[in-house]
């Protein structure tokens, strides 16, 4: 097993610094989870008993450095509390100890096969990549590991690092039981090594928090931990950081040889991500639009009329003289049918569970991730961080749907098929994300994508859908056209999981028609369509950028810096100018083609056995040459990209002050304008008039929300609507007039939901 070369400083170097407040806000693009709120991390179902008090085997000063095999239990380490206690409760049957770890943190005893176990928990990572000296040039290469709390004050991570220290002293075995991908890898090893000095562990390796499988996990755990994925992780841990401070300085650097400064800054992953987003918005911009024409016929054959269209489009305006005669003129008609057999959809991965509860629920990306998540530790579903389109047998599918038969058999009972079928996408850790069979009451977006899940799990059981399309042709002159009709003849899968089919119904027509009408339809051609939340994670997934677990973060975070907004996402003119400029001065932070060698060099990683950290260093090595690339780049040409960038920040800035304008002359001091301004002290929105603070006029706006302009008026007192957008709210527009005769009608502060 491989031992560690790379300095992990913060074993070495016991002192550090306290971090200056500029390489803090460094926003390093390392959110593989997306980041959980302290509420979600640390929130346990209740386990439906209350903690005993139980005495701790008492520690003396002797016993810190406990070797393997001395210990009085085995401890399991788990990525998150709630699956602390999951995996408490299953290995002993419900009859372990809730035991309090200090400072609200808890831990499980319990016993199993006459061993006693002891269950703690991580709550995500405890660890960070930082700088190991501190400096505020660029480029910088020497980076450690670090407890969360030395980089971070107050860090709430750190009475749980105190918890597991405690519990290591004693411990005569770990066994790593954190979620079993590259970032549970990493969580689990960085505690085997720095917490419990040790060079190695066991691991339970499993996919859904059943019973079931945790025992079989456990029962059968492997022998070491997943090297391949720890090091893979720590390798993507380690580039991010070097790129996210790497770059984020070159860019501050920049802007502040103007005399300025504004904070910016770009990805690994992001600078790629962001230049498609921009591409495609070039692309509308310099749309033209130029007409075509569509040509319907409507024929009638004595019995039935219908409307056929031309096969093809008309893009020159004279081609349309060969149609001007038609009328009246006797054309031929002929009827062909075919059947059609769809096969269920695949199994779900995250990407098309990603896109399919956008499609069906408008749910975005990153919020499905992070309900799926929750379903996944409430023992719902399996692992969702998976590209894995199949369902192994060990999975027991068709135990599972016969539990769900008993909520769901309105959709169980159109299960035809003795095995499920699978899609060609496989992935080395989990099966596809499917339903566990327990069934539990669920709200919201939770039971949206919950039921999404079970649908499409039960449909992978039902029989093809079988269709039938009818296709009526009408030949004229050796002019073809057409209409097309489809029946289902049996719906199979579609009786359960929606597809978007529709029927439509046309007569058979055969032999000689009348030509009773022409009708010509100019139209215009459509600039492209921009990406939607959905449609730029597949995109990123056919290009092979990011990882399933990383790319809903990574667009969330390109709306967090401002370079991207609207729910069809488009660039903002500092986006586009952040690429223009970072394409002309340094063109390799855009590079998809290296971003995705990353990948595959990471990828290589996880999957090999043997040279890991060779492996790894060449990697870092490769990262570090072109960051030094990049630096110097930026440094011949600081001045110029500085000034690009300023004017960029000016011109969204500007952008923004007359976006929040409500151009509403002030009623106090009747020169200045109405407009929405921020307070960072209270973190809430409010009106003041431009004249603010000479001129005292404001108005307050709901508070803990995001509030926009919209471009609705209010039909009573013709101010501009605004729309409050509130974490875990439905949108409301309203009127901000606090003297608008709407709030006596509509009572509720005037406000009207959104259609
Ligand atoms: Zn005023
Ligand atoms: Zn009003």
């Amino acid at each position: 097993m491989p031992k560690k070369k790379i300095n992990h400083s913060f074993i070495e170097q016991k002192e550090f610094r306290v971090f200056n407040p500029e390489t803090i806000k460094q926003t390093v693009e390392i959110a593989v989870k997306p980041k959980p709120s302290i509420e979600e991390l640390t929130t346990i179902e209740k386990t439906g008993k209350k903690p005993k008090k139980v005495k701790i085997t008492k520690r003396t000063k002797s016993e810190s450095k406990i070797k393997s095999g001395r210990g009085s239990y085995i401890l399991i380490i788990t990525e998150k509390p709630q699956a602390a206690a999951k995996i408490a409760a299953a290995l002993s049957g419900g009859e372990d100890r809730r035991m309090p770890g200090g400072r609200g943190v808890y831990y499980y005893e319990l016993e199993r096969n006459n061993k006693k176990i002891v269950v703690a928990c991580a709550v995500g990572h405890l660890f960070s990549v930082s700088q190991t000296k501190k400096t505020s040039g660029y480029p910088v290469f020497d980076i450690g590991w670090k407890p969360n709390f030395e980089v971070r004050k107050r860090d709430f991570t750190k009475n749980y690092y105190s918890a597991i220290q405690r519990l290591v002293k004693n411990a005569s075995e770990i066994i790593v039981a954190t979620d079993f991908d590259i970032e549970g890898e990493v969580i689990g090893y960085n505690i085997v090594r720095f917490i419990a000095n040790r060079e190695d562990a066991r691991r339970m390796k499993f996919s859904s928090l059943t019973v079931d499988e945790l025992q079989n996990s456990y029962d059968n755990s492997l022998p070491t931990i997943e090297w391949g994925q720890a090091i893979a992780g720590e390798t993507r841990h380690f580039l991010d950081w070097l790129y996210g401070i790497n770059l984020s300085r070159a860019l501050m650097h920049a802007i502040s040889s103007t005399g300025k400064f504004k904070i910016m800054s770009i990805g690994r992953v992001q600078g790629p991500a962001l230049y498609l987003i921009v591409e495609k918005e070039k692309q509308i911009q310099a749309f033209k639009p130029t007409p075509y024409w569509q040509i319907f016929l409507l024929v009638n054959d004595g019995k039935n009329k219908l409307e056929v269209k031309y096969i093809k489009d008309i893009t020159k305006k004279q081609e349309l003289d060969k149609f001007k005669d038609l009328k009246n003129k006797k054309a031929v008609a002929e009827t062909t049918k075919y059947k059609q057999t769809i096969t269920p959809p695949a199994p779900f991965d995250l990407t098309t569970l990603q896109t399919e509860a956008y499609k069906f629920h408008s749910i975005t990306p990153s919020n499905t991730l992070r309900v799926a998540q929750n379903l996944y530790l409430s023992g719902l579903i399996s692992y969702p961080r998976t590209s894995s389109q199949k369902i192994p047998e060990a999975m027991q599918p068709k135990q599972i749907l016969k539990q769900l038969s008993k909520s769901h058999s309105n959709l169980t009972k159109h299960a035809t098929r003795n095995k499920p079928i699978e899609g060609s996408k496989s992935d080395p850790a989990h099966p596809a994300i499917i339903p566990t069979g327990i069934h539990q009451a669920l709200s919201g977006d939770d039971e949206k994508v919950y039921n999404l899940i079970v649908k499409r799990f039960i449909s992978c059981f039902c029989d093809n859908a079988e269709l039938e399309n009818k296709k009526v042709e009408v030949t004229i002159n050796n002019l073809r056209f057409n209409a097309r009709g489809m029946e289902i003849l049996n719906a199979g899968w579609m009786n359960v999981y929606p597809a978007k089919m529709e029927e439509k119904e046309i007569k058979d027509m055969n032999g000689e028609v009348t030509i009773e009408k022409i009708n010509i339809v100019e139209k215009q051609t459509q600039p492209p369509n921009r990406y939607s939340p959905a449609s730029i994670i597949k995109e990123l997934e056919k290009r092979n950028l990011g990882t399933k677990a990383t790319r809903a973060s990574i667009i969330e975070t390109l709306y967090n810096r401002n370079y991207v907004k609207s729910k069809s996402i488009q660039a903002t003119e500092l986006g586009i100018r952040l690429i223009d400029s970072l394409e002309k001065h340094s063109p390799i932070i855009i590079d998809e083609k290296l971003t995705r060698n990353f990948e595959k060099d990471m990828e290589s990683i996880r999957a090999s056995k043997k040279d890991l950290n060779k492996k790894q260093e060449v990697v870092i090595k490769k990262a570090e040459e072109k960051l030094t690339k990049i630096s110097s780049d930026f440094k011949k040409q600081e001045k110029e990209i500085g000034k690009e960038l300023n004017d960029a920040n000016q011109a969204i800035f500007e952008q923004e002050k007359q976006d929040n304008n409500l151009h509403i002359k002030c009623p106090q001091c009747e020169k200045g304008e109405i407009t929405i301004k921020y307070t960072p002290r209270f973190k809430s929105y409010f009106l003041a008039c431009t004249n603010y603070p000479n001129c005292k006029q404001t108005f307050p706006l709901p508070s803990q929300s995001l509030i926009k302009k919209t471009d609705k008026i209010c039909e009573y007192c013709k101010w501009p609507l605004l729309l409050r957008i509130k974490q875990a709210k439905r949108p409301w527009i309203f009127c901000p007039n606090p003297k608008c005769e709407s709030k006596k009608e509509l009572g509720i502060n005037g406000e009207t939901k959104e259609n």
